[in-house]
Formats: C-alpha cells, structure tokens, sequence
C-alpha cells in the first residue's frame, strides 16, 4: 500500500529522489539537534518520512516518523536523542512502500552489534540477494534494500564491523551513499560509482556527512571533499580513517542531481549546481532559439535554466508562474473539486505579464507530459499568444533503477512519441529539448563520469529491466507480505541477556 498524498496528486510528472542522509561525530555537539536542521536542507530530497538515530557511546537511541522533518520531531523528542553522534534521514521510497515499518534509519542489534543505517540509493539486485540471505538463515522486518545492508553489516561474516563491511560490499549492486552509527562511530560509505552524493565538513572540532553541500552550508559546516567512491569514512575521538572497500570503478554520479535533485545552492564534483543549470538554459537557448517577447520558467528548479536561456537569447525573463510553495508534501487528500483544479493547487499564472506575449516557457523535464500540458494550457488561459516549450534536459526515454522512482518506460512520454508528436500533445507552438551533448558541456564534468541512463539506456552498473520498487513485498515466500500491523518503525530491540 502506497500512501497517496495530496501533493503528490499535483507533481505526479516529477522525478521523485530517493533520500536525504546526514551524519555528524562531535563531542560536546547537540549531535540530534544538529542533524534535525541539516535534515531540514535536505527536505526536497525526500518528504515521506524521516528519522534520527542518536548515539552517546553506550547506546542508540531512535525517532522516526511519517512526515516531513518539521511534523515528525518535537523539542522533547529531540531532548531524548542524547549524544555526541547521530544519523538521520529523510525519505522517499524507492524499494519498499510509504510506511513507517520501512521509515529509516533502520537500527539491528544482536549480542555484539548495534548499528543504525540511512541510505540514499537503490539496490538493483535486492530480490536476488534477499533470497539469497533467506536461505542462509537471515530474517527479515521491513521491505526495504536498506535492511539487507543493516543485516549483512551487522550479523554477517567477519571478525569485526570493518571486516563484515568489507565482505559485505561485493554482495551489493547498485547504488547507495550511506551514513551509519554505532553508539561510538559514525560511517559514511559510497557504492563504488558514485551514483548518489556524499560529502564530508567539518564544523568546529566535529566531522559531518550529508547527501549534499547545502546541508553542510546550513549548519554551519565547511565543505571539506566528497566521499569518494567505494570509500568508508570510520569516524570517532580518533577523527577521521579512510578505507578503499570496493575496487573504484569509473565514477558515474547521476546527471540528474544537476538538472532537477539537488538544490541549487549545493556543489558536486566542485561544480555548484545553480551554475549548471543556468549553463543549460544557455546552451539550450544556442540550440532552440524562439522569436519571443518574454521567458518563463517553471518555478522553482527550472529558474537557473530559463535566467540563462534568457541571458544567451536576450529576451527579458519574467516571473510568469507563482508557485505555492507551501503546499509541500501534505498528508490531506484534496476533494475531488480541489483535484479537478489539478495544477493550480501548485501553480498560479500572472496574466499581467503574459497577455498578449509570445512566451519561451523552460523547465527541466517531461516525464509523462501530464504536468507540462496544464502548463501550457494556463499560459495559454492567462493570455499568451505564443508558448513555445523548452527543457534543459534531453528527452526522457529510460527509467531510472538508481535510487529514483520514475515513471516506468512504457508511461515515460518520450519513449512513446517523437518530438513533434509531443509538441501537438502538450499544445505548443514549438518545442526544443537540450542535447546530451549540451548537457554534459553544462555540467563541465567528463560525460564519462556520469550517469546518462536515463537518456542513453545505457547504466554504469548491470540493472534489472524489470525491478519493482514493491519487489520485496510481492515475491512469495521472499518476505512478509504488507500487512496493517506492520505500522512501528523498525528499531530492533536489543537482544536479552543470556
Ligand atoms: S538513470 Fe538517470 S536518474 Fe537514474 S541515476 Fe542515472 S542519470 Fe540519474
């Protein structure tokens, strides 16, 4: 069962990333507190669920909840998450349901483990490998990739936790930026291509990972350096060890963190986000000019991209579409009226400035085209003469099987129609899309330290061409099935003494 929101009902045309984690070790830090506003940064990468786990070197101890960051934690419930190390997470579920069972981080105990594990990213071989664990004697509690990483971290082969990751980490595929406790350390771990970011800063004496830089900005960290990757960060009083787990493979961080994920005020690979995309508006801008008297973007990821289309055309931008911003992500269903209204529960057009216009609309994507066509068609409403489409990416024909949940091929709009049927589809009078070529010179790092699979087909690790994100929860005798019960998050007890 999948809870359907409101909001979602209104940015179903989206992209939706998997995961915001963020980790800090500090002594003499508010360690939960920290983390619940660097969870706060990385709101827009995930608004399903969220949780911190907080360590004071004898124990952990947990919070998590279904909400957004600001609904699931209050001043008492950050006072009981004592200590000098905490993990959080935010999330959006990629393998596993919407529900609190599969809420993260995910905390296993036995006898001589305890350890709490957040995860942005996406196993692509968890069904297989699930199976796999079943039948050496592993048990299950939640439906998600996440706990056959807790488990194997935890309970697996080896003499100590570094060893057991170290045997752990050619059992995984896919892709998965982790941050991880014991009652003592902090871990940071990266899949060996990098798909998903991870940085480390650093903020005072105390070391601090989050999914993206703005996280670190908003605590008040200094960005030190990426986690590199298949390298583990093992932190504690020591400060900061480093270990090569998995032989490093060509990197391939995902290209869409720079068109649409990540926030705008983040860096990857030393390139700030908000650059890239107006760098694509710029290049796009080269490859489809439009006669037009005003630019518009679709507020507020595609803004960067149409300042630049702007800039390189020398057509004025305006502020042609007001979004709601606070809207967000709620747990109320609108009435079906309210739904019938669609896309003005999200956007409002200003016909002031557009009347009588022929406007260059930007955004940043098309998945299934039923976002962008009420799009047009209020533009068109609110008066303007000419709408001319364009998007700084380049058609969306592949799903993603990396740690977001797109549409699946057959529903992706671009694997369906050519160029100009989208064009008629969506009403415009033109339609222009960036080339991957245009991208990957906007992003300024090597195409071939990117993921493009999405655009290509063609992914850095083996995928599985039919993955479901319910695949846990659908496979017989795989793992439980969804039941109502199952509505605790999952922090396991810790075992009774002998
Ligand atoms: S397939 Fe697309 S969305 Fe998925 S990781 Fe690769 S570039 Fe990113």
């Amino acid at each position: 069962m999948t809870i359907k929101t409101g909001a979602r009902d209104t940015d179903q045309d989206k992209l939706h990333e998997a995961c915001g984690v963020f980790g800090i070790f500090g002594r003499g830090e508010d360690a939960a507190r920290i983390t619940f506003f660097g969870l706060h940064a990385l709101q827009h990468r995930g608004q399903e669920s969220a949780g911190i786990v907080a360590g004071d070197g004898h124990r952990l101890t947990a919070h998590l909840r279904m909400g957004l960051v600001s609904q699931v934690f209050t001043e008492e419930d950050l006072l009981g998450l004592r200590g000098h190390i905490a993990v959080g997470h935010t999330r959006y579920s990629t393998t596993g349901s919407s529900k609190l069972n599969n809420a993260q981080p995910i905390v296993v105990r036995t006898p001589s483990c305890e350890f709490a594990v957040a995860h942005n990213g996406n196993l692509v071989n968890s069904a297989p490998l699930r199976e796999k664990m079943l039948e050496e004697g592993y048990t299950f509690r939640t439906t998600t990739d996440t706990e056959l990483i807790a488990r194997l971290f935890c309970e697996g082969p080896g003499q100590d936790l570094l060893d057991r990751i170290r045997r752990a980490v050619p059992r995984l595929q896919g892709a998965y930026s982790l941050v991880m406790a014991t009652p003592d350390q902090l871990f940071a771990l990266r899949d060996p291509v990098g798909v998903r970011p991870l940085c480390l800063g650093r903020l005072n004496s105390a070391w601090v990972v989050a999914s993206e830089s703005c996280a670190l900005a908003t605590v008040g960290a200094t960005y030190v350096r990426e986690v590199e990757p298949g390298e583990l960060l093992v932190i504690d009083d020591q400060g900061v060890e480093t270990y090569q787990v998995s032989e490093r493979e060509s990197q391939a961080t995902c290209i869409f963190e720079y068109i649409y994920f990540a926030r705008p005020d983040s860096v990857i690979n030393n390139r700030l986000v908000y650059l890239a995309r107006q760098e694509m508006g710029r290049e796009l801008a080269r490859e489809h000019p439009a006669d037009a008297d005003i630019v518009i973007a679709v507020p507020d990821s595609a803004v960067p991209g149409g300042i630049g289309y702007a800039q390189e055309s020398g057509i004025p931008f305006a502020e042609g579409l007001v979004k709601n911003r606070y809207i967000g992500r709620t747990f109320i269903q609108p009435d079906q009226r309210l739904r019938e209204m669609g896309i003005h529960l999200k956007l409002n057009p200003l016909p002031e400035v557009l009347a009588d216009k022929r406007v260059v609309v930007v955004d940043d994507s098309i998945v299934r085209g039923s976002t962008t066509k009420p799009i047009v068609r209020l533009l068109r409403e609110a008066g303007a003469k000419e709408v001319h489409v364009r998007i700084h990416a380049p058609p969306m024909r592949h799903p993603c099987y990396l740690g977001v949940d797109t549409a699946r091929r057959n529903e992706l709009i671009a694997a369906q129609k050519s160029v100009d049927e989208i064009k008629d589809f969506l009403g415009a009078d033109s339609l222009g899309y960036l080339s991957l070529d245009g991208l990957v010179r906007a992003v300024k790092v090597s195409g071939s330290r990117l993921c493009q699979g999405c655009f290509t087909g063609h992914y850095p690790v083996p995928v599985q061409l039919d993955f479901d994100k319910f695949a846990l929860e659908s496979r017989d005798g795989c793992c439980e099935p969804i039941s109502e019960q199952m509505v605790e998050p999952f922090v396991e007890p810790a075992p009774s003494k002998k």
